[in-house]
């Protein structure tokens, strides 16, 4: 193998390390956020729960207020029928309290279907309080655990980064810089092995003149292709 070429893959094997490290460091916030907002959604259908119940309260007393009123008005009723002196009077407050006592049970079979709503969201509420708290829990977890392992990765990341200037003696600039850009470009890979003639980066096959020179490391040797350097294995 060309020295050159042997020195850029030893130092493609500290940046692909790099690299990795980095790839995990910035894995680590969309786990954050993807965790966050399932905690978000959780908590938001808990709420919904919490108010529909609170809206239900209110209504069923302003349903007693308003049933209330009603027998209030059926028992004045109650009063002029049975006072009544004669038969259209008598009829008049019978009809009243008629129409009246419809209202009022119109009203208390409304006030007894939210009473079933209410009963069956009560243990809803309460599966999903035990629910947000436990998931809770496991979020702050989380989160402590996530801030150990950035620092981590951070850490390896850098102590990686750092050795990197022992590997760069002995390269010349322009193949230097070449490579950095093959490494950015081309997916982190800008060194590969020649597979039966092949660039394993991109699979164009090389001519036998490269293949010769590969095969005697007398020449630096870049794919026409995809650029990168080749090394015969
Ligand atoms: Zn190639």
């Amino acid at each position: 193998m060309h020295p050159v070429v042997e020195k850029l893959l030893a130092l493609q094997k500290i940046d692909s390390r790099v690299a990795q490290a980095q790839r995990k460091l910035d894995a680590v916030p969309n786990e954050t956020a993807k965790r966050r907002s399932a905690l978000t959604r959780l908590t938001a259908e808990r709420d919904a729960v919490k108010n529909r119940i609170r809206e239900i309260e209110v209504e069923i007393k302003d349903l007693e207020v308003r049933v209330g009123g009603i027998e209030t008005a059926i028992k004045k009723q109650e009063e002029h029928r049975d006072n009544a002196q004669n038969a259209s009077t008598f009829e008049a407050a019978r009809h009243r309290i008629q129409l009246l006592s419809e209202d009022r049970d119109q009203l208390q079979s409304r006030e007894l279907t939210l009473i079933e709503e209410q009963e069956a969201l009560q243990p809803k509420l309460q599966e999903l309080e035990e629910k947000v708290a436990a998931e809770t829990e496991v979020f702050e977890a989380y989160l402590k655990e996530a801030e150990r392992l950035e620092a981590e990765l951070r850490e390896e990341r850098d102590r990686i980064a750092a050795s990197r200037e022992e590997y760069l003696d002995g390269i010349p600039p322009a193949q230097l810089s070449q490579y950095d850009e093959i490494f950015r470009s081309r997916g982190g890979i800008a060194v590969v092995a020649l597979e039966s003639d092949h660039c394993s980066g991109c699979y164009t096959r090389i001519t036998p003149n490269d293949r010769a020179k590969l095969g005697s490391g007398s020449a630096i040797v870049n794919c026409k292709s995809c650029g990168r350097f080749l090394y015969a294995p």
